[in-house]
Parts: structure tokens; sequence; C-alpha cells
């Protein structure tokens, strides 16, 4: 009976609106973005017409409610969206989840209806996408240690000092900018703003010149005694590492979903691979070291999916405590697309190290995941934390 119940209450299938949600997703990245993306990476163009396209299918307001331009869609419809995207280019996951996570939900969430009004439909329908702005030259994970400062003066606020590796820089509509307000150190003297390309005293000073993700603007922005009107303060003064931090919990489904995406994609190749190349009279595929290391890969991406679609469900049951599941999920899925991308390149042999084959792509753009939306040794903090403190449970 109990086994009967419990059997009863797993339920690992997709609805048919998830399926052709994936299906829909999968056939464009197929038709409108593969063909691109070689030509893309080599001159480090930003895809910005194909995602205005994504945007309009939804895939930019995805948790956002429909009165506000949004899809109103599930989180595991999310994760889904973007490991779709992912598993072709994950420089255009990035793009979207940024804005999905970590701009469009915070101002969803905090946001006055003068300011839902103004940018939430714009983003929500791809009109434009967003940028998340907390990282600084010395504050990464430690991130309470901004000194960007905003200063309130005749109905306005000033902001002086520089974001660092900012994606979305230079290519979007509306950064949400995280500032030290007033003289209380640490986490409390946090205030968000959101900040609009042609403020007076903003620019972008450059961009990263990075290791993978080369269809992804990365930018340091400069704030120049930049004027911030009254009424673009997201939440209260003081509010803003909440913001942060609470935004970064669901960025972290996200950025777990694009690494299942990658690893996915990197996986199909090296299986499609195998069986073509042949070795000492036969096809590699026939060897047992080839064949382990296909069913390591495919056994580890399949375990990060599990733990990334619980982690969104249970996100959308309402848990008190999302963020311990999200960084499971990120920690794991991140180090392992590591591995899955360094074992595809593996099997390729040389060609794997061509810039001729998506395989050496996927390699380099793996390598940020166990770093950016939280570092795998921070994710491992989390974690810690909760099961030591409340047990951790299931
Ligand atoms: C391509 C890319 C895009 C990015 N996009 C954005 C963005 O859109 N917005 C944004 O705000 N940021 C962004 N970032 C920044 C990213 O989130 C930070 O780089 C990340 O949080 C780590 O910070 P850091 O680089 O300063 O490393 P540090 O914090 O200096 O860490 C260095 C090393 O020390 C370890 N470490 C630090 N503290 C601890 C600790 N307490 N315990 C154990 N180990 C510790 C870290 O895990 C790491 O291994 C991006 C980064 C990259 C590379």
């Amino acid at each position: 009976m109990l086994a009967s119940a419990f059997i009863a209450s797993m339920d690992f299938s997709l609805t048919d609106q998830q399926i052709l949600l994936r299906d829909t997703i999968r056939q464009f990245m197929e038709a409108e973005i593969r063909p691109i993306l070689r030509e893309y990476e080599r001159e480090e163009r930003f895809p910005a017409e194909q995602i205005r396209r994504l945007g309009e299918m939804g895939c930019c307001g995805m948790l956002i409610p429909e009165e506000w331009g949004g899809a109103e869609m599930d989180t595991v419809s999310y994760a889904l969206m973007l490991e779709e995207v992912a598993r072709v280019c994950a420089s255009t996951a990035v793009a979207l989840s940024v804005t999905n996570s970590v701009v469009a939900v915070p101002i969803w969430k905090h946001g006055t209806d003068a300011q839902k009004k103004k940018y939430l439909h714009r983003l929500a329908r791809g009109e434009m996408i967003g940028a998340f702005c907390l990282t600084e030259p010395q504050a990464g994970s430690d991130s309470a240690n901004l000194e960007l400062k905003a200063v309130h003066r005749d109905g306005a606020y000033y902001l002086s000092g520089t974001k660092s590796w900012v994606t979305n820089g230079g290519v979007c509509g509306v950064y949400l900018v995280f500032t030290r307000t007033g003289e209380e150190p640490g986490a409390r003297g946090v205030t968000a703003f959101l900040v609009e390309p042609d403020f007076p005293g903003f620019r972008v000073s450059r961009y990263e010149d990075k290791m993978g993700l080369h269809l992804s603007r990365t930018a340091e922005l400069a704030f120049e005694d930049c004027r911030v009107p009254e009424e673009n303060r997201l939440g209260a003064p003081g509010q803003g590492l909440k913001i942060a931090l609470e935004a970064l919990d669901g960025g972290r489904v996200g950025i777990a979903a694009q690494s299942l995406g990658l690893a996915q994609g990197a996986f199909e190749a090296a299986v499609k691979y195998a069986k073509q190349r042949r070795a000492f009279g036969k096809s590699i595929s026939e060897f047992q070291a080839i064949q382990w290391m296909l069913a390591d890969m495919q056994t580890e991406i399949e375990a990060a999916r599990m733990l990334i679609y619980r982690a969104a469900w249970l996100r959308d049951q309402g848990t008190t405590r999302p963020g311990p599941p999200a960084s499971r999920a990120k920690l794991y899925a991140s180090e392992m697309a590591n591995r899955v991308a360094y074992k595809a390149v593996q099997i390729h042999g040389s060609s794997g190290y061509s810039r001729e084959t998506d395989v050496e792509r996927y390699y380099r753009d793996a390598r940020v995941l166990t770093i950016y939306e939280g570092t795998s040794e921070m994710q491992r903090t989390v974690i810690a934390r909760d099961l030591l403190q409340r047990g951790g449970g299931f």
C-alpha cells in the first residue's frame, strides 16, 4: 500500500505543453542558430536578431505573469527551454537566463507598477534584454563588499564606481545595478537601481576578452556621477543584497539547465563521431574505452537532469527553501558539463582540438559554468550550511 502510494506520486513525464515547448525550441535552434554558429563564434558577434525572435516566442519572460507580458510558465518549462538553447549555443542561453531569472523576475517581485509597466513588458516580449550588475573588481564571491556608491541628492541618486563581468553589457535595455548607499557596512548598505544605457554618466568602459562564450557580450561598466531618477530605485534602501541573492537562487536553476544542455550537445556530438571514426580496422565505438566514456557521460547527464527538474519542480511547489536544491543542481550539473565536454574532446582525438568542431567550443564554453552565478565552492558552502543547520532533508 505504502509502496504503491509512493510510486503513484513519482511522475517523471513531461506534460504535452512541455514537450511542445522543447520541440519548438529545438527546431528553432537547429534551423536558425546552428547554421550561423561558427561564423558568429569567429567574429565574436552577438546574436541580437535571433534572441529577439526567441523573445517573441516567450523565452525572455517565461516566469513572468501574462498580465505583464510574460509567458507565465512553470520552472520545469523554463529549464527545458534553456537546456534546448544551450544544447546548441551556451552563449545564447546565458543571455536568456540572465534576462529571465535575475532581471525580469526581481523587477516583477520587487518593482513598482510604474517600473513593471516601463520595463517588464518590453523584457518579457523580448523587445529588449537585461543585465544583472553585482560583481565589481574587488567583489565577486564576497558580494557584500561592494564599493560602487549611490549618493542621494536633489531628488535623484548619483552612482559612481565600476561594475565588471556584466553579461549582456552593451547590448541590453536595462541594467539592474547593486550599489552601496549610506554608511552601513556589508549587506545592510546595499540598494538596487534600474539604470538605462542613456542615463548621463553611464558608459561601457570595455569588453572582456574571454576564453569561451564568444557570442555573449561581457562588459565592464563605468558610472561617473551617473544620474538615476529616484523612481528607478528597485525595492527599499538597504534591501539590495536580499534582492540580488534571492534572484541568484532562481538563476542557479537556469545555469544548471544551461550546463545540462551543453553536456547533452557535447555528448550527442561524441556519439556521432564515435560511430563514424575508424581505427585499427573498426569503428572506435567498438572499443570498450570509448563505450565506457559514453556510458559515464550519459549517466551523469541523466543524474543532472533529475537534480535540475526536481529543483525546478520544488520551486513551483512553493518550497520555502529553493536555494539548497538549486545549489546542488548547479554544482553537480556545472562540474558534470566540464567532465562531459572533456571526454567529448577526448573521443574526437585531434579533431576535437580544432575550431572546426563543436566539441572544442563546448569545452571552452563549459569552463565558466562552475564560476558564474556562484562558484562551485560557494555552492558547497550553501549546501553544507543547509545540511548542518537543518539536516538538508529530501
Ligand atoms: C563570463 C562571465 C560572465 C559573468 N556574468 C556576470 C553577470 O552578468 N553579473 C555579475 O554580477 N557577475 C557576473 N560574472 C562574475 C561572476 O559571478 C564572478 O566571477 C563569480 O561570482 C566569482 O567571483 P570572482 O571572479 O571575483 O572570484 P573570487 O570571489 O575572487 O574567487 C576566487 C576563488 O576563491 C574561491 N573563494 C572565494 N571565497 C571563498 C570562500 N568563502 N570559501 C571558499 N572558496 C572561496 C572561489 O570559489 C574561487 O575559486 C560573470 C563572470 C564570467 C566569467
